[in-house]
């Protein structure tokens, strides 16, 4: 059921803007998401669907792009990409140090809302990142994360 907390969050933050922006239709949603988030993106898709239904956003297509997890060694600063799920110990391919902090694999934002029939320009129009708020659409998705806890 995340994914229905993750689309019903991404539903508020994105006819939130799209208000604010004065358009009339949300075309299409882009966001990115942690490669640590077992989010189905066709479920995100399908509850967004249903709960979008009758508002400006219906019908819009979202397109998720997925980060990969990476880290970045805490003694010499090297970042490279690791899966933390697998059952092998981690360490630093340059100085074999364990200690390590995930740099990335857990974002999760909107990167942008392309939306159509913005009042006084008729136009398509894209909303740009940083007017977006990261951590709307975060709190919902943090949950997702429970294998990344671990690491
Ligand atoms: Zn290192």
């Amino acid at each position: 059921m995340h994914e229905f907390a993750v689309a019903e969050s991404l539903l508020q933050v994105v006819l939130g803007h799209a208000n604010e922006g004065g358009a009339g239709k949300v075309v299409s949603i882009s966001v990115r998401i942690g490669g640590l988030s077992d989010l189905v993106n066709e479920w995100v898709q399908r509850y967004f669907d249903h709960l979008s239904r009758g508002t400006i956003a219906e019908g819009a297509v979202i397109r998720i792009e997925r980060i990969p997890a990476t880290f970045r060694c805490d003694k010499c600063g090297h970042v490279f990409p690791a899966d933390p799920r697998t059952r092998e110990a981690i360490l630093c391919p340059l100085c074999s140090s364990a200690e390590m902090t995930l740099a990335t694999g857990r974002e999760c934002f909107v990167q942008q809302i392309e939306v159509a029939d913005v009042a006084h320009h008729g136009a398509l129009a894209k909303l740009p990142e940083h007017s977006l708020t990261r951590e709307e659409v975060c709190s919902a998705i943090q949950e997702t994360f429970t294998v990344a806890e671990e690491v």
